[in-house]
């Protein structure tokens, strides 16, 4: 749903678990005391089966309890539940994570995706957006009114964990991050108290690349927009790959073309089993100097060019919408680089995997940019202008192709990991990273433990890759 108001819809609130009238040690409301804002969905009933689907469905984790909230009253009545049963939480606004982090096994999930209002706020700048606002919702409010928030490309993907994990796409080199454009969230605590950035600088730092699922959850947020360019021109060049070493030279030649783009033009290298594929894409004109010189380095590495265009951004956004509906896939970070020499040990090994099986891709976008500007904060990757992302697709009951699949990507994981690759996108996690605090968070990771000792004491919100209290 969205809208264009007079004054936001809600203001910022703050109040205690004193005035919502129950609180650790209080009697347990029963689901039929809780009122019409929370629905308590347990395992096994009608609702819950249609409420447990995210949008990866390799992804089979059972929560004991899905708490569907509309409301913040809600979100922390649902805190309190758990809290007086002892029971982990997640948080699901888009139903994104690539493993399933908006689940958990035998904990209560803590569903937002019926709180998804969302406006331009009347100075035309600000933006302000419930949880579970999706990245298509946020494009169709703001590029009609000449606004832009620089997000990811798929439609269906949360604007709650994209921005808590950093948050990039098309616009993000000319623009930075989509975290970098959040100014303001107002979170619920592991105790059920509501906690607002404008009190609480901290919490900024934190939902700025750190926040998914870690230690409460965010239940307002908000962003000030960019101007929306008049136009975005995109080119799309091919290649088919006779050989692994005629691959491996294509990396190289792409990441020096990509090292040298101006900061309007974002490039994607996209490999898979027959061959290599580029997506570039400005705002500055296909005509133009740059582009022009960019398109022409790329043909002559070989590449074909499949045509440019020019058009007006809505058209241009809509066209990497992406899929919508759920699929089983196996998606992680192939990693943060500096350029080629970072993945050369690895690229053989990247080319092989990728010949020996359909349905594996190996991506590599271009950072870098105004990202590298962008505010301190819990996001860890700013200096690296290059981010891989193994990815690997197969049908809904292809079991033996998912198997191959999985250790073709696995290799592909071990190989980076050899090279030294060590730094990856919290928002493209793997089960399988060793030392993932460092990978995701770096160095911020000490700062995150504190912040985790603050708002989640109790370690409410537990389980695979959060942050933990021990240090
Ligand atoms: C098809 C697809 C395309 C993608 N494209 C991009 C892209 O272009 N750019 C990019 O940067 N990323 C992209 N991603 C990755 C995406 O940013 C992450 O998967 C992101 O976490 C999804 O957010 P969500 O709200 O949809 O997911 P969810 O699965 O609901 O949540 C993801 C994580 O965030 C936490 N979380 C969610 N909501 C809250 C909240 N309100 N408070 C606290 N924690 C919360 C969850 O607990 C979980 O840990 C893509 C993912 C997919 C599947």
């Amino acid at each position: 749903m969205s809208e264009v108001t007079g004054s936001p819809k809600w203001s910022r609130r703050k109040f205690s678990t004193a005035c919502i009238g129950f609180g650790i040690g209080a009697a347990a409301p029963s689901y039929g005391q809780l009122r019409q804002d929370l629905d308590l969905l347990p395992r096994g009933s009608d609702a819950f089966a249609k409420s447990c689907g995210i949008f990866n469905t390799d992804v089979h984790l059972q929560p004991q309890i899905i708490a569907k909230c509309r409301s913040v009253d809600a979100v922390s009545k649902a805190i309190h539940y758990a809290n007086e049963r002892g029971l982990p939480v997640a948080v699901r606004s888009g139903g994104h994570s690539f493993v399933g982090h908006c689940l958990n096994d035998n904990g209560v999930v803590i569903d937002l995706t019926e709180m998804n209002r969302h406006s331009l706020l009347p100075d035309g700048v600000g933006f302000v957006a419930d949880p579970a606002v999706k990245l298509g919702g946020v494009y169709e409010l703001l590029l009609p009114r000449r606004r832009l928030l620089p997000a990811g490309s798929c439609a269906g993907v949360g604007l709650a964990g994209l921005t808590l994990g950093g948050g990039y796409g098309l616009f993000a080199r000319q623009y930075g991050l989509t975290c970098d454009h959040l100014e303001g969230v107002t979170f619920v605590s592991g105790s059920g108290e509501v906690i607002d950035s404008e009190d609480d600088a901290d919490l900024l730092w934190a939902a700025r690349g750190g926040g998914n699922g870690n230690f409460g959850v965010a239940v307002s947020f908000r962003f000030r927009t960019q101007p929306a360019p008049a136009f975005i021109a995109a080119e799309r060049f091919v290649a088919s790959l006779s050989g692994v070493s005629q691959t491996v030279s294509l990396m190289r030649r792409w990441f020096e073309i990509a090292t040298a783009l101006p900061d309007p033009i974002f490039a994607a290298l996209v490999l898979n089993h027959k061959g290599a594929s580029v997506l570039m894409t400005s705002t500055y004109a296909e005509t133009g100097p740059a582009f022009s010189r960019a398109s022409a380095q790329f043909r002559a590495a070989g590449m074909k060019s499949k045509g440019s265009s020019r058009v007006e951004p809505m058209r241009s956004v809509k066209r990497y919408y992406g899929r919508t509906e759920p699929l089983p896939f196996r998606n992680f970070s192939g990693g943060f680089y500096q350029g080629m020499a970072d993945i050369e040990g690895a690229a053989e090994g990247i080319v092989s995997a990728l010949r020996s099986e359909s349905g594996l891709i190996f991506q590599i976008n271009t950072l870098g940019g105004q990202i590298a500007n962008g505010p301190e904060s819990a996001y860890a990757h700013r200096a690296y202008p290059f981010l891989g992302e193994v990815q690997a697709y197969w049908e809904p009951g292809q079991s033996e192709k998912r198997e191959r699949l999985v250790a073709a990507t696995d290799r592909i994981r071990l190989g980076l990991q050899q090279s030294g690759v060590s730094r990856h996108y919290r928002n493209y996690p793997s089960l399988d990273f060793s030392d993932w605090e460092n990978a995701y968070y770096g160095s911020r990771y000490s700062k995150l433990q504190q912040l985790k000792k603050k708002y989640d004491p109790s370690n409410l919100f537990r389980g695979s890759q959060r942050v933990s209290l021990e240090t």
